[in-house]
């Protein structure tokens, strides 16, 4: 991760397609784009390769998971059981559509813990997004459990972890509804886009209309088509899908690099006691987009970070003290900070986060660094940084 590190021919020959004949929409203008449909290709080849029968390409992977919550019927006044330690997205997909956010702990995994979702569940609860953070994910047969057993609608936000599988199938394959970022900084990318899967023919349905105005997509005069419901333009260009279409089948070469890249670092950090690693679950392979370790204590990961960026050691964080991925920081959430008005019911719920204690979340998040694996690295590069990491964790121990 990031696959803009591995730009190459494939993605300049997809891109002057669309460029030569000048579609740049990819619904319609049939017969001015001589075969070329590289929107409808990519979700021919994320269906092969993410084993879904359907995928809807969409404009980001935040709106990718809106469009998700929304395809499965969630909006106004529901709530949808969410992680603390996760992408700002998770909550703001959530709001967009009036529903409630729903915080919980993570566990060892650093996903969603089970048992603090069957315990946030309410007569509201519609859905519980599982959000698989930096390559690996949450123990899944556990979440499905949970939501076989109170009919809830699982929602896989895989945005970090295309690539990786849970017994067998590719991670947002494994609940209802499976949501792909392919922004600037992920695995595949394509500038801005993202997609969402499902094996579910309405839920699919829903995704096409929903991120077209409601469009139904009948026939192949757009003039005449018709609106079944409201919908809302979340649509990917023609551009952007020409480059994810390059990237996509690029797949296996990227996790290959990662795997090798990070079982590299991983094997210089264990030769420290202190330094343990996150779990992955039974049945779980990563991605390897990211190396997750924790220190003893808080203290020692606040040092380490330190020392890192003291020793040269770049793309590694401790999202204890970010505001990006922890809730810990997320002030415009807790204080309800919108530029227009929020429903009381939603404001009630987000007050709740300034008194709610994640001694869990705290506990695991509190002690972790996580850092980024890049496609780019040499290999020399790579033995360098794990003796410079080790270094540098060493004198913060
Ligand atoms: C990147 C990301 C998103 C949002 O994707 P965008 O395409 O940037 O909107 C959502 N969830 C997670 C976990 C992410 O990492």
């Amino acid at each position: 991760m990031p696959g803009f590190e591995r730009f190459g021919t494939e993605e300049r020959k997809e891109l002057q397609d669309v460029l030569d004949n000048g579609v740049l929409m990819r619904y319609g203008f049939d017969g001015m784009r001589n075969g070329h449909w590289k929107a409808k290709s990519l979700e021919v080849e994320l269906q092969k390769t993410l084993e879904s029968k359907h995928a809807q390409l969409v404009s980001s992977g935040t709106a990718a998971v809106s469009v998700a919550l929304a395809s499965a019927g969630v909006g106004a006044g529901d709530e949808v059981i969410m992680p603390t330690f996760t992408f700002v997205a998770s909550f703001e997909a959530i709001l967009m559509l009036g529903a409630i956010p729903v915080l919980v702990d993570i566990d060892d995994t650093l996903g969603l813990d089970a048992r603090a979702v069957e315990a946030a569940v309410t007569e509201k609860t519609k859905a519980v997004m599982v959000v698989q953070m930096c390559g690996s994910m949450a123990n899944m047969s556990e979440l499905q459990v949970v939501c076989d057993t109170h009919n809830l609608v699982l929602i896989e936000d895989a945005c970090q972890a295309i690539g990786g599988t849970y017994k067998g199938k590719p991670l947002g394959s494994v609940g209802d509804l499976g949501c792909f970022s392919f922004d600037f900084v992920k695995t595949i990318t394509c500038g801005e886009g993202g997609a969402v899967i499902t094996n579910n023919e309405k839920y699919y349905l829903n995704a096409d209309h929903y991120s077209d105005h409601g469009h139904d997509h009948v026939g192949n005069d757009r003039g005449a088509e018709t609106h079944p419901f409201l919908g809302y333009n979340f649509r990917i260009s023609e551009l952007h899908a020409a480059v994810g279409l390059a990237q996509i089948k690029r797949l296996s070469e990227f996790i290959a690099i990662q795997k090798k890249n990070h079982t590299i670092l991983r094997a210089a950090l264990s030769t420290i006691p202190e330094v343990t690693f996150r779990t992955v679950p039974e049945g779980g392979e990563e991605s390897y987009a990211f190396l997750n370790f924790f220190l003893p204590d808080l203290e020692s990961a606040r040092k380490t970070i330190e020392a890192f960026k003291t020793n040269g050691v770049d793309a590694c964080w401790h999202y204890y003290d970010n505001s990006w991925h922890y809730v810990r920081e997320w002030e415009h959430l807790k204080t309800a900070k919108s530029l227009f008005p929020l429903s009381a019911e939603i404001k009630q719920a987000l007050n709740t986060l300034n008194t709610a204690s994640f001694e869990q979340s705290d506990h695991y998040i509190g002690r972790n660094i996580s850092c980024l694996i890049k496609l780019s690295w040499t290999e020399e590069e790579v033995h360098s940084r794990a003796a410079h990491m080790v270094a540098a964790i060493k004198a913060a121990l």
